[in-house]
C-alpha cells in the first residue's frame, strides 16, 4: 500500500537527533515547560511572523483559548464555515456561545465572504445573538481569502481568527494569515503538515497584553505580570489564580519534535509543492483539481480532487494499493449536535455539493514520483472507463 502520509520517511531524515532530543528531555525530567517550549514558541512566531506565539494541548484548545480571552460566551455568534473538521466549530459551544454556520468558495473552498456577510447581517437583524468573531479555515492547506474577510470583519467590528490547523505555513501574497487576522492557530496532531508525536497546538497573536492573558488561561488562570504589578503577595503568586482557565500545556518532549521538524518545514513545503503541481499536471485535464488564491502558496495538508462517481473510485484504487480519504462526508452543519445552530441566508448549498463530490489522494513531501504515477494511471483509467 502507497503511504497516505509517510511520517517514517520524514523520521528516517531526522535520524538521530530528533532521537537525541527527545532523549534529552527525558534525561533532564523537565517535561512540563521545560526549556524547548520557550525556544519553540521564539522560533514558531519568528516562522509564523507573529510577534507572539504560545503552545497549548492541541488544536482545539488553540480555538478556545482566544474566545475565551476575548470573553465570547453565551449569546454571543462566532461565524465559521462548515465543511471543515468538527472542533472549528466546537469551539463555540465549548465556551457556550453559538456557530453560525457560512458557505464557501466553490474553488477554494475556503469562508466565502458574501455568504459570510449576508450571514452576519442576517443575525444582526433578528437579534438573538450578538455577532463577536469570525473563523476561517485554511482548508486541505491553502489560504483563505484574507483581504476579502478581513475587510467584513473591519465593518462589522469582528475578531478574526485563522483557523490554520491544515494550514500552517501557508502564504498569501508572502504573508502568513497573521498580517490579516488577530489570531492565527494551528494544531500539531502528527498527520497535520506541521505536526509532532501526539497532541499539540499553538496560538499566534499580535498584542502582548492579550497573549499574557493566553498565558495564564493555558494554566488555570493564574496570576501573570500584569496581575501582580505594584501588588506585595504573603504567598508565592503562582497559586494567585485570578481567571478561570484551564490546563492546556503542550509537553516539553513535543517542542523538542517540533524543533527538528521545524528546521526542515521550509523544505518539506516546497517538497509538497512539487508533489501538488506534478498531480496537476497528470490530472488536471480529467478532474478537478485544486485552485490556490493568487499569489497564495497552499501546504497541501491534501491534495483533494473532484469527481462525479467519487465513491466509486476509492475501492477501486484501494484494490490497487492507493489509499484515499474524503474529507468532509458530513458537513458540520449537517451533524445532529450542530444543527441546531444557524445557517448563513439561503443555507449553505456549495458546501453540501461539494461534500458529495471530493477525495483526496495521497499526499506528503516524501511521495516518490514513481507511486504518484501510479496513483496518477489509476485514476486516468478510472476516468476515462467511465465517462
Ligand atoms: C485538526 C484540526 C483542528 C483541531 O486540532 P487538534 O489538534 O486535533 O485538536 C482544528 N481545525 C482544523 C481545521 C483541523 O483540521
Amino acid at each position: 500500500m502507497i503511504p497516505f502520509i509517510d511520517l517514517q520517511a520524514q523520521r528516517l531524515r531526522l535520524g538521530q537527533p530528533l532521537e537525541d532530543a527527545i532523549l534529552k528531555v527525558v534525561r533532564s525530567g523537565a517535561y512540563i515547560m521545560g526549556p524547548e517550549i520557550a525556544e519553540f514558541e521564539r522560533q514558531l512566531s519568528a516562522f509564523g511572523q507573529a510577534p507572539f506565539a504560545l503552545s497549548c494541548g492541541s488544536g482545539t484548545e488553540a480555538l478556545v483559548l482566544p474566545l475565551m480571552a476575548w470573553g465570547i460566551g453565551p449569546g454571543d455568534a462566532v461565524f465559521c464555515p462548515s465543511f471543515t473538521f468538527a472542533a472549528t466549530a466546537e469551539a463555540m459551544p465549548l465556551v457556550g456561545a453559538s456557530p453560525v454556520f457560512v458557505d464557501i468558495d466553490p474553488e477554494t473552498y475556503n469562508l466565502d465572504p458574501q455568504s459570510l456577510q449576508a450571514a452576519i447581517e442576517a443575525v444582526k437583524r433578528e437579534g438573538k445573538l450578538n455577532p463577536r468573531a469570525v473563523i476561517a479555515v485554511d482548508l486541505f492547506g491553502g489560504p483563505a481569502d484574507y483581504p476579502a474577510i478581513a475587510r467584513v470583519c473591519a465593518e462589522h467590528g469582528l475578531k478574526l481568527i485563522s483557523d490554520s490547523a491544515q494550514g500552517f505555513g501557508c502564504t498569501l501574497h508572502g504573508k502568513h494569515p497573521i498580517h490579516w487576522a488577530d489570531v492565527a492557530t494551528t494544531s500539531f496532531f502528527p498527520a497535520k503538515p506541521l505536526g509532532c508525536y501526539g497532541d499539540g497546538g499553538a496560538v499566534l497573536s499580535k498584542d502582548a497584553g492579550f497573549h499574557d492573558l493566553l498565558v495564564s488561561l493555558r494554566v488555570h488562570g493564574q496570576a501573570v505580570k500584569s496581575d501582580t504589578e505594584g501588588k506585595t503577595f504573603e504567598h508565592d503568586p503562582k497559586y494567585l489564580n485570578v481567571r478561570v482557565g484551564m490546563n492546556s500545556r503542550m509537553d516539553t518532549i513535543q517542542a523538542a519534535v517540533l524543533l527538528e521538524k521545524l528546521k526542515i518545514f521550509e523544505d518539506e513545503i516546497a517538497a509538497r509543492n512539487r508533489v501538488a503541481d506534478r498531480y496537476a499536471q497528470g490530472l488536471g485535464d480529467l478532474v478537478k483539481t485544486p485552485t490556490v488564491l493568487d499569489g497564495g502558496v497552499s501546504v497541501w495538508a491534501q491534495y483533494t480532487i473532484e469527481l462525479p462517481g467519487r465513491d466509486d473510485l476509492a475501492p477501486v484504487l484501494r484494490e490497487q494499493g492507493i489509499p484515499t480519504a474524503v474529507y468532509y462526508p458530513i458537513p458540520i452543519h449537517k451533524q445532529n449536535v450542530y444543527s441546531v445552530y444557524p445557517t448563513a441566508p439561503g443555507g449553505l448549498p456549495v458546501t453540501e455539493a461539494k461534500a458529495g463530490q471530493v477525495i483526496s489522494l495521497p499526499m506528503h513531501p516524501y511521495l516518490s514520483e514513481e507511486d504518484q504515477d501510479t496513483v496518477v494511471t489509476a485514476i486516468r483509467a478510472f476516468v476515462k472507463r467511465n465517462r
